[in-house]
C-alpha cells in the first residue's frame, strides 16, 4: 500500500461522504429532514449509490488490511466493484469471518480504513455489540464519522414525528452499546430536550416521567412494558402520562402485533422504531414512518438507501433472492470513514418493497418488520422458528404477564422438548390457560409445547433486554 494511493483514496472518499450529506444542521422540510435524499428517485439512489461504490472498493483496498486480504484471496481488485449490479461477485461477510479477525489481530481486528495514527488525530469512541451469543465483538468509530451517524438519525428520528419542542427520555444505560448515544447526539443537533434516563430504577423512572413530562420515552419493548406496570403499581396510569410516543429499539416491537397491541395499549400513545446492527454501521439501519402501521397494509420499515446498501440473500448459500422473496438483510455501509463495510450479513429475516411508500419516502421498506436475526432461531425436533413468534402466541392468550420464557430440555427418555412459562394472576384456571397457551403456539408455530403457568411476579423482571431463551438440552 503506497502512502500516496493510501492518502489519494482517502481524501476521495471523505469528499464523496460530504458531498452526498445535505441538511446536515436543520431539517428542509416539514415531512422530511432531506427531503431531496428522503424522496429520491429510485435512479437517482442507485446513482447514489454507484457513485460511492466506485471510490469505496479502492478506499477499503489501500487502507483496511482486512479488505485488502480479501480482494486478494478472491483474486479480485477494487475495479471488480463499480456498481451494485458487481456485488453479488464479493461473498458477504458474516459475524464469524469478523470474529476470526479480531482474534487474530487483537484486540480491534483489521477491518477499519484507520491506522492507529489517525485514530489518534481524529479522536474516537469505543463500542460493544450486546452480543447475545459469544464475546461481545469491539467497534470504534472516529468523531468524524459521529457527524455521519448524527445526520442518518436525525432523518431517522425526524420520520419518527420527533420534533422541536418534543422532550426524550432515553433509558438505556451509557454503557458502550451505541444506540443511546447515537440517539441523544442526534437529538442534541436537532434542538430537541432530553432527559438522560440511565443509571435509574424503574421507579425513578416513573417518578421522572410524572414530574418531568417527557412526551417521547425510549427504550426496549420489554422494558416499556415493565415500566408500565411500574407505574400502575405506583399508583398512576401510563396511559394517561404525558407520553405521546413509545420510541423502541433493541428487540422486535413493531412486527409483533400483538407485543404492539400491548404497549400501544398500556401507554395509550404509537410506537416507532429503529432498527440497526453495531457490526455494520453506528446509526440506525431501518425506522419506521407516519404509514409503517397502516391498518389496511402489513406493518413495514425503511432502510436509509443513500448511506447503505441492502439485499436480502438466502440463508444457506447466502445468494441473493429474487424480489419479493423474504431472506436475511445484507448491508453495505457507505456513510463512514473509519468503517464502512462491504456486503455485511446482518442476517434479519424479512421481506423487500421499492415501491415509493404512502409517506413519500422512496428507500425500500422492510414488510412486516423485521422479526429477529438467524442467530436467534431456536431449532428444535428439527423445527426452526424466532422467539417473536412464540412472543406474538404467547401474547394472544388474554391475562398473560409481560414476561415469559422459553426452555429447551431434555427429557429423560432423550427427547428434546420446549417449555414456555407464562404468568397469570388467575392460578384457579391454570389448566384452561397452559391449554390455550399450547393451542395457540401449536396453532402459530406447528409446534407442541409444554406450558407451566406461575403466579405473577416469578419470572425475572426484564431490565434492558429480556433473556427469554434458556437452552439446557443434553449436547
Ligand atoms: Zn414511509
Amino acid at each position: 500500500m503506497t502512502l500516496d494511493r493510501r492518502h489519494k483514496t482517502r481524501e476521495l472518499w471523505l469528499e464523496t461522504l460530504a458531498a452526498h450529506r445535505q441538511n446536515v444542521d436543520a431539517p428542509a422540510s416539514e415531512d422530511f429532514w432531506s427531503p431531496s435524499l428522503d424522496t429520491a428517485s429510485r435512479d437517482e439512489l442507485i446513482g447514489i449509490q454507484n457513485t460511492k461504490l466506485a471510490v469505496l472498493t479502492p478506499f477499503l483496498y489501500e487502507n483496511s488490511e482486512f479488505y485488502r486480504r480479501r480482494f486478494e484471496r478472491l483474486g479480485m481488485m477494487p475495479d471488480d466493484i463499480q456498481t451494485i449490479d458487481d456485488l453479488s461477485k464479493w461473498p458477504v461477510i458474516d459475524k464469524a469471518e469478523m470474529m476470526e479477525d479480531a482474534i487474530q489481530y487483537p484486540p480491534y481486528g483489521t477491518y477499519t480504513a484507520m491506522s492507529e495514527e489517525l485514530w489518534r488525530e481524529r479522536g474516537w469512541m469505543q463500542f460493544s455489540s450486546s452480543g447475545s451469543t459469544g464475546v461481545p465483538r469491539i467497534f470504534r468509530y472516529s468523531h468524524i464519522d459521529r457527524g455521519y451517524w448524527e445526520w442518518a438519525n436525525a432523518r431517522a428520528l425526524y420520520s419518527m414525528g420527533i420534533r422541536q419542542g418534543d422532550t426524550v427520555f432515553p433509558m438505556g444505560g451509557f454503557g458502550p452499546h451505541v444506540w443511546q448515544w447515537g440517539v441523544i447526539y442526534a437529538l442534541a443537533g436537532m434542538g430537541v430536550a432530553v432527559i438522560p434516563g440511565g443509571g435509574m430504577d424503574a421507579r425513578a423512572r416513573a417518578t421522572v416521567i410524572d414530574r418531568f413530562k417527557p412526551s417521547v420515552i425510549a427504550c426496549t419493548p420489554s422494558y416499556a412494558l415493565y415500566l408500565g406496570q411500574v407505574m400502575k403499581d405506583m399508583g398512576s396510569d401510563p396511559n394517561k402520562s404525558s407520553v405521546q410516543t413509545l420510541f423502541t429499539a433493541g428487540e422486535p416491537a413493531l412486527a409483533i402485533e400483538k407485543t404492539r397491541e400491548r404497549l400501544e395499549d398500556l401507554w395509550g400513545c404509537s410506537l416507532v422504531e429503529f432498527y440497526g446492527c453495531t457490526e455494520v454501521s453506528p446509526h440506525c439501519g431501518g425506522y419506521t414512518c407516519p404509514a409503517s402501521t397502516q391498518q389496511d397494509r402489513p406493518v413495514s420499515m425503511h432502510l436509509m438507501e443513500d448511506i447503505q446498501i441492502w439485499e436480502l440473500v438466502d440463508d444457506k448459500q447466502y445468494q441473493a433472492v429474487p424480489a419479493g422473496v423474504s431472506g436475511l438483510t445484507v448491508c453495505t455501509s457507505l456513510n463512514s470513514e473509519s468503517s464502512p463495510q462491504l456486503r455485511f450479513l446482518v442476517g434479519d429475516y424479512t421481506q423487500f418493497d421499492q415501491s415509493v411508500c404512502n409517506c413519500g419516502r422512496t428507500h425500500v421498506r422492510a414488510i412486516g418488520g423485521c422479526t429477529g436475526r438467524a442467530d436467534d432461531i431456536i431449532n428444535i425436533r428439527g423445527i426452526k422458528l424466532l422467539p417473536s413468534h412464540i412472543e406474538q402466541a404467547v401474547r394472544s392468550v388474554p391475562g398473560i404477564g409481560d414476561e415469559f420464557d422459553i426452555l429447551l430440555r431434555t427429557k429423560p427418555d432423550g427427547l428434546d422438548v420446549m417449555v414456555i412459562r407464562v404468568e397469570h394472576p388467575q392460578q384457579d384456571r391454570i389448566e384452561h390457560i397452559a391449554t390455550s397457551v399450547a393451542q395457540q403456539i401449536r396453532s402459530q408455530c406447528e409446534i407442541r409445547v409444554d406450558v407451566e403457568v406461575l403466579t405473577p411476579g416469578t419470572l425475572l423482571k426484564t431490565e434492558f433486554k429480556a433473556k427469554r431463551v434458556r437452552d439446557e438440552r443434553n449436547k
